[in-house]
């Protein structure tokens, strides 16, 4: 039986062990992939305090050693269920089932999809979610990126130093995304905004060929590209757990800034959270305040 069971070791459940072991309270964390969450993908981190250059890597790892260093124990397997039992909890992975007095979900989000035809079978052949991770492959040639968030603008300015071409393509007039990174693209000889618009059909045989764009006023074209970087938001994961906690219609707990779901001793922290201002910063608040509120917790039901 542990004291705080954090399922996740992105941002936020690597803030929460550390909250957590600080406070001598016995962790583990469950991870089904790699250490770091969605951050990991980051080329250049700029906007967390006292950091002003980071990789989004170096800040996992950075992240990670101090959890371990203070004594949480990280196991990587995956969370498929969880059941309250009032004053404890159990939650099962594939291999073994973890009781805990509290848990934290902190599982973040996974990409979404447009939902294409083809889009699964050419991933790795010219789809991609992760600019950072592929850009490297696409290298002198002609790429576009779809969405308009911060993600999208980002991928855009990184791919524009090493593509010949980068079509920005967003279905709506305005951009999600900082206005700063738009005034910087808008700067670049070799970007090409197409506004208005939706990719509605992937060209390939075995690699992707081409794009079919459709404006909204219902003007199709070809669009031919090496690869097409899909950044058009996230759905958090919180699935699993769905039959215990509240979810909005979109998927995210309705947990609020105190990171309590609607379960006692259950708290949700970081991406998986209904918030307005989704980063880093953020990420790494809910887990200082989701463990301080499972340690409140635990002194009221010792
Ligand atoms: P996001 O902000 O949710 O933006 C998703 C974009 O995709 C929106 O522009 C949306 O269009 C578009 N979109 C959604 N579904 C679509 C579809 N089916 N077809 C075409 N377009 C679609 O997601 P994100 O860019 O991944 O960012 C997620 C969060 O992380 C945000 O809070 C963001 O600020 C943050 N973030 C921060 C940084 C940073 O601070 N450096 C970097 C990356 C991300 P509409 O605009 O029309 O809805």
């Amino acid at each position: 039986m542990v004291d705080i069971l954090i399922v996740g070791a992105g941002p936020a459940g690597l803030t929460a062990a550390i909250y957590a072991r600080r406070a001598a309270k016995s962790v583990l964390v469950l991870e089904a992939k790699s250490y770091g969450g969605a951050i990991i993908n980051a080329s250049e981190i700029e906007n967390y305090p006292a950091a002003a250059h980071i990789s989004g890597f170096d800040f996992a790892q950075k992240i990670y050693d101090q959890a371990k260093s203070l004594g949480a124990e990280i196991r990587f397997e995956r969370a498929v269920d969880l059941i309250d039992h009032g004053d404890y909890k159990t939650v099962l992975t594939v291999k073994n089932e973890y009781q805990a007095k509290t848990v934290i979900l902190a599982t973040g989000s996974e990409n979404r999809k447009l939902g294409l035809e083809n889009e699964d079978r050419l991933l790795g052949r010219g789809i991609s979610y992760c600019a950072t991770c592929d850009g490297a492959f696409f290298r002198k040639k002609t790429v576009a990126v779809v969405g308009g968030g911060n993600t999208a603008l980002e991928d855009a300015l990184y791919l524009s130093d090493l593509c010949e071409k980068v079509w920005l393509i967003h279905r709506r007039e305005e951009f999600r995304g900082d206005e700063s990174d738009v005034i910087a693209l808008r700067e670049k000889a070799n970007v090409e905004f197409v506004l208005n618009a939706q990719v509605t059909a992937l060209i390939a045989d075995e690699r992707l060929s081409a794009i079919e764009v459709t404006k909204k006023s219902g003007e199709k074209s070809l669009l031919e590209v090496s690869a097409l970087f899909i950044a058009v938001g996230r759905i958090p994961e919180n699935q699993n757990f769905a039959k215990w906690i509240e979810l909005d219609p979109e998927g995210y707990s309705t947990a609020s800034e105190n990171c309590r779901t609607n379960v006692p001793g259950i708290f949700a922290a970081g991406d998986n959270r209904q918030k307005e201002v989704r980063q880093l910063v953020t990420a790494t608040a809910d887990g200082a305040v989701a463990a301080s509120e499972a340690i409140r917790y635990l002194r009221a039901h010792p």
